[in-house]
């Protein structure tokens, strides 16, 4: 029986007010990593790409 756990923490409002993202680095569009990701920042799209790319190498 609990007496006073679980309380309710307020859910972030996704989408709104977010970090500042970084820009995609073939197309400029904002992506879904902050600015203070290390490492090369793409969109969904471009991310979309690569990936078929790396997936059929050769
Ligand atoms: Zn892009």
């Amino acid at each position: 029986m609990s007496d006073y756990c679980d309380t309710e923490a307020p859910a972030p409002v996704p989408g709104a007010g977010g970090p500042p993202f970084a820009d995609c680095v073939l197309c400029r569009e904002p992506t879904e990593y902050p600015e203070s990701y290390k490492g090369i920042t793409l969109c969904p799209v471009c991310e979309w790409q690569e990936a078929q790319r790396t997936a059929c190498s050769g």
